[in-house]
């Protein structure tokens, strides 16, 4: 039987109690359909960058570019910041994404049944995928921007044809796999930019253009990014994949949560051609930590990501079984309106809602 080396880094705040779901679903997952996790948990975060004044050791990063995946649950406090008022997070987020060239944000957006939606009419339903470009854009600048004298401070935004080239094909590829938007089936992939204003973001819509020519079967599309706010609010069913730039998708990433039941609902992965790294979209949320408090769900959705990646790489049919098992039992609790968190209207706690998705992943045939 196949081991996968699993790095866990579960972090700060609401982190560790996510991720301990997580783990306790996959744990179900892994007796059910017969395959084995080694989990190497590690100490990295906010609170060991206070503890220690580092936030994650050379030695750490080194064990999750040699694991087969890497799972995470929330890094950061707000008031653990560098001298220059950065919070650390970066320090493990962005030192694993840029480090291992993790270039795609997945970022599901799916409203399941059960789970009210602040939109008024979600009777077409919402299943989209954001595709967030995440090593280059105006983050790229984040520690190489210019501060002159307090009076003048420029960022720069980066685009390059291979990296340009790489998150298009990989927003299409994954409109190959899926069946389309919700409304009708049909597959599309929505660039989202601002090329009526920068020249980087025409640059980007050019070479998503160039791509699109090799994806026929596979539908263009394109918003500027103020007008998408709009859209996601008021036609969500039209999406299928949406594909942008590291900061604007970041942004508009954010407001999908929001209309699939909240930050607590949005899984995500951020994927490269080596590495994999899965995470909930939500940060450490350290009002509610250490309370029980906290939705376990896009961690538990991120763990199943996580197993279907996998899946992919080792072509271990057991693991896409096994994700497709934790996605229907995240459905079956959720579907029972009386087992959620009180974010999405329940009295539920944490460790209640991991319980009752591993015993329904447990009772599935
Ligand atoms: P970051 O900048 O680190 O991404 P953030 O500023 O976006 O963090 P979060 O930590 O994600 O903030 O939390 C924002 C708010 O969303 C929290 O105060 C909390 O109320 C809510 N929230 C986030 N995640 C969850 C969760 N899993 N369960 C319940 N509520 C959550």
């Amino acid at each position: 039987m196949k081991h996968y080396h699993i790095a866990v880094l579960p972090g700060d705040g609401i982190g560790p109690e996510v991720t301990a779901e997580a783990v306790k679903v996959l744990d179900a997952a892994q007796k059910k359909y017969g395959f084995t996790l080694n989990y190497e948990s590690l100490d990295a975060g906010a609170e060991r960058f206070q503890r220690t004044g580092v936030t994650m050791p050379d030695s750490q990063y080194e064990i999750c570019k040699q694991a087969d995946a890497i799972l995470m649950g929330a890094i950061g406090l707000p008031e653990a910041r560098h001298p220059d008022g950065r919070e650390v997070n970066g320090d493990v987020i962005f030192r694993l994404r840029f480090g291992l060239d993790l270039y795609a944000g997945v970022r599901p957006v799916t409203l399941y049944e059960g789970v009210t939606s602040p939109l008024r009419d979600v009777s077409k339903g919402i299943d989209y995928v954001i595709v967030r470009e995440n090593v280059e854009g105006l983050y790229a600048s984040r520690t190489g921007g210019c501060n002159v004298r307090g009076e003048v401070a420029t960022d720069t935004i980066i685009m390059t044809r291979t990296g340009v080239s790489k998150i298009t094909r990989f927003a299409f590829e994954l409109a190959k796999k899926r069946s389309g938007r919700p409304t009708d089936g049909k597959s599309i992939v929505t660039c989202v930019d601002k090329a009526n204003v920068l020249s980087s973001y025409a640059f980007f819509r050019s070479v998503y253009d160039e791509i699109a020519e090799q994806y026929p079967g596979v539908a263009k599309d394109y918003a500027y990014v103020d007008a998408m706010t709009l859209y996601q609010v008021l036609s969500p069913h039209h999406y299928d994949v949406v594909v942008a730039e590291n900061m604007f998708a970041d942004i508009i990433s954010d407001l999908s949560s929001a209309t699939i039941g909240g930050l607590g609902m949005a899984p995500s992965g951020d994927i490269g051609d080596e590495h994999a790294l899965f995470q909930p979209s939500h940060g450490s949320a350290p009002t509610i930590a250490g309370r029980n408090l906290a939705n376990p769900i896009a961690t538990i959705l991120s763990g199943s990501m996580m197993l279907e990646w996998l899946s992919d790489r080792h072509q271990d049919d057991r693991l896409k079984e096994a994700a497709q098992g934790i996605d229907q039992a995240v459905r079956a609790v959720l579907r029972q309106q009386h087992i959620r968190t009180a974010d999405i209207g329940g009295t539920s706690s944490t460790s209640q809602v991991g319980d009752a998705v591993a015993a329904a992943l447990q009772s599935e045939v």
